[in-house]
């Protein structure tokens, strides 16, 4: 039974891979569309032709505020941020602005795991999705991963469960999204080039609790002083995932490690055992956290804990998350471009068991290198500082870290790791920034350090 939209005329801002799904679910559940971008790609204009093949409305190269200013909703993809002009115009002032996610979710008739933080939630979205599938229940991922949650709404059947990874960013603009189960995996400073303070990002993150309610059950990391405290108040039973500590209490609901076996606790009175760390094939203690979070979500959707077991053995790293590409002459290759922040580049370099050429660099994204300097100790002999960041980065470590600056392209920085890299060394791409000063995404940016690395195999 699909809930309808007739009688709304639903504004569509942006015409990517989400912002099509959206205009496709408010066209199929009756709903007026108009939808634009203010680009002019042929993968636009191809979505707005779609758009205008299913009856809607669709402009590119640009947006008429007239008819924006007349719809019921305007949804905005993704990619679009929240600081972007055509939102601040005087046309459109006073119609209500959605993310994607919200008018998914109000044609969902599943329930939704909800999962944010600022590291690790494509690793746990698909971690749930993979536990669960594998235990025989019918979960898709969607959201900020691949598949748009508009495109979920729109499977016939719908799934059992959708399993949504939501940034900051979609959070901000939610009004009823209301996950079942809610996952916040961490937090530390991101974003710092679209917020003016890290208050306001921590702020966006803990608009995941704004719907809560007595049945919400919330996951949290309770080794994280921050992404614990950010729940306050609000209602529904917590969980606690660990690594280091052991539960407070015989009453503390959740998931730890005890002599490298995870173990989940999701009833009063009930331990059990869902897998050693040694069979995991993701590596590091943060991925530790991840599969405990994981495990507990997916034991609360339904999954048994022999289930669990069974299918933690055999998820590997997503591409592009401290992925191993290639060895060379003795030296290991490892694409980690999905790094863009400082938290996830540190945790990287402390996973690292050979002595690390570090290529570090992209577009500046506010954080201070230095805070990177504990951990590059004894850790990495060369960091390699590249791309529009390398001033910044040169200035923060010199003196204190080896460090050398590369200008030039993207090719001249992987034959310098070359040449400095030793038989027995790594070369790791975790470059604390993102991509877009070399390349479209961190994807592109990966893809083209593994080709690279793997070149020079020949
Ligand atoms: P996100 O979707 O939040 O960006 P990913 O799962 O894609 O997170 O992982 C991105 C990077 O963050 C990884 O390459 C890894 O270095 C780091 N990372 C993953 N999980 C964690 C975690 N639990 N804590 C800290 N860093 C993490």
């Amino acid at each position: 039974m699909s809930r309808s939209l007739a009688g709304e005329t639903i504004g569509i801002l942006g015409l990517a891979r989400s912002g099509l799904a959206a205009a496709r679910l408010a066209l199929a559940r009756g709903a007026k569309v108009y939808a634009s971008d203010a680009g002019d790609s042929e993968s636009a204009r191809a979505a707005a032709e779609q758009v205008r093949a299913l009856g809607g409305d669709a402009q590119t190269g640009g947006h008429d505020l007239q008819k924006l200013g007349a719809c019921t909703r305007i949804v905005l993809s993704p990619g679009i941020p929240p600081t972007a002009k055509v939102l601040r115009e005087d046309a459109i002032r006073g119609v209500p602005v959605v993310p994607e996610i919200e008018l998914a979710f109000g044609q969902l008739e599943c329930p939704v795991i909800g999962i944010t933080g600022t590291n690790g939630k494509t690793t746990v979205t698909s971690l749930i999705e993979h536990l669960l599938q594998s235990a025989g229940i019918d979960a898709m991922a969607g959201g900020n991963i691949g598949t748009a949650l508009s495109e979920l709404a729109l499977r016939e059947p719908q799934p059992a469960w959708a399993v949504a990874e939501v940034s900051s960013f979609q959070l901000s603009g939610i009004r009823a999204f209301s996950p079942v189960i809610g996952i916040l995996t961490n937090l530390a400073p991101d974003h710092l080039d679209w917020y003016d303070d890290v208050e306001d990002y921590y702020a966006d993150k803990a608009r995941l609790f704004v719907n809560a309610g007595p049945e919400s059950r919330w996951i949290l990391n309770a080794e994280d002083e921050r992404a614990r405290g950010l729940i306050g108040g609000a209602p529904g039973t917590r969980y606690y995932f660990r690594v280091e500590t052991p539960p407070e209490s015989e009453d503390e609901l959740g998931g730890w490690l005890s002599t490298g076996v995870l173990l989940v606790r999701t009833e009063p009175g009930v331990t059990e055992a869902v897998g050693a760390a040694a069979d995991l094939q993701i590596l590091g203690p943060h991925n530790v956290a991840n599969a405990l979070a994981a495990s507990i979500a997916a034991r609360l959707a339904g999954a048994t804990a022999v289930q669990i077991s069974d299918a933690l053995r055999t998820f590997s790293a997503p591409a592009h998350r401290l992925e191993p590409v290639g060895e060379a002459d003795g030296v290991l290759w490892i694409n980690d471009s999905k790094a863009t922040n400082i938290a996830s580049t540190r945790v990287a370099i402390r996973g690292m068991a050979r002595p690390t050429v570090l290529l570090l660099g992209g577009k500046h994204k506010g954080e201070p290198y230095t805070e990177l300097l504990p951990d590059l100790e004894g850790r990495v002999k060369t960091v390699i500082a590249y791309g529009e960041a390398a001033p910044l980065i040169e200035a923060d470590l010199q003196g204190k870290a080896p460090v050398e600056r590369v200008d030039g392209p993207f090719e001249a920085v992987i034959a310098r790791a070359r040449q400095v890299a030793a038989s027995g060394d790594a070369v790791l791409l975790s470059p604390a920034c993102s991509s877009f000063d070399m390349f479209r995404n961190y994807e592109e940016r990966g893809r083209r350090f593994s080709e690279l690395a793997r070149e020079g195999q020949a």
